[in-house]
């Protein structure tokens, strides 16, 4: 029995996201504020429509350490960290 049979399509993009998230914490070292992805503004002067990255919703959306809007769920799920909590 091997584990790859498990690993569907969504085991793939789970994969990769925890890969950028290891990204964006050493990105997150450095300290510099974290810039919106489209505008590369910070979440306070950014004027992008607001959506989650992931599930496309729209409710509680905050900037995320990788410059990526997220929902509360999907950040939790990503254990994504607010962008604001690094400047803080
Ligand atoms: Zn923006
Ligand atoms: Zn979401």
């Amino acid at each position: 029995m091997s584990l790859s049979v498990r690993m569907g399509d969504a085991g793939w993009m789970f994969t990769g996201y925890r890969r950028r998230r290891y990204h964006a914490r050493k990105e997150a070292l450095m300290a510099a504020p974290v810039l919106c992805a489209v505008c590369e503004k910070t979440e306070e002067f950014c004027d992008c429509e607001k959506y989650c990255t992931i599930c496309k919703g729209q409710y509680g959306i905050r900037l995320c350490t990788d410059g990526l809007y997220y929902c509360p769920d999907c950040r939790e799920a990503c254990e994504m960290r607010l962008a604001n909590e690094l400047t803080r």
